[in-house]
């Protein structure tokens, strides 16, 4: 019969294809990322590990903090910004610089929302 062998060679098919996923499970490989990230965080000060934890992903790459190695404090404004990576100081003190410009545009041409309170 054509189908019936047709069927033992799918079932021979997923067998093989099943057991040769067996061997590469995602989980080891988000322990693995997990375990990395612990140990890049961990080359941090106290205060500083407390606010990357926080944070937790780099605000220009969007990559977990400490998945490229002890991440990069940098003072924007005054605060305290944490990213993944040298390569992406430039972009953020860059849209820092672009935000805080917008934000002195907006204040300069005084939104008239606010009326008098009675006289
Ligand atoms: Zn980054």
């Amino acid at each position: 019969m054509k189908i019936a062998r047709f069927g033992s060679l799918f079932a021979l098919a997923a067998l093989l294809v099943s057991s040769s996923c067996a061997k590469t499970p995602p989980v080891s490989a988000a322990d693995k990322e997990a375990a990395e990230i612990r140990g890049a965080l961990s080359k941090l000060p106290e205060e500083d590990r407390k606010l990357a934890e926080e944070q937790k992903t780099c605000p220009v790459g969007h990559s977990a903090l400490g998945s490229m190695g002890t991440p990069i404090k940098v003072d924007v404004g005054g605060k305290p910004v944490f990213i993944c990576c040298e390569g992406c100081r430039k972009s953020l003190l860059a849209d820092y610089e672009k935000s805080k410009a917008a934000a002195d545009g907006a204040a300069g041409e005084a939104p008239a929302d606010e009326k008098p309170a009675g006289t």
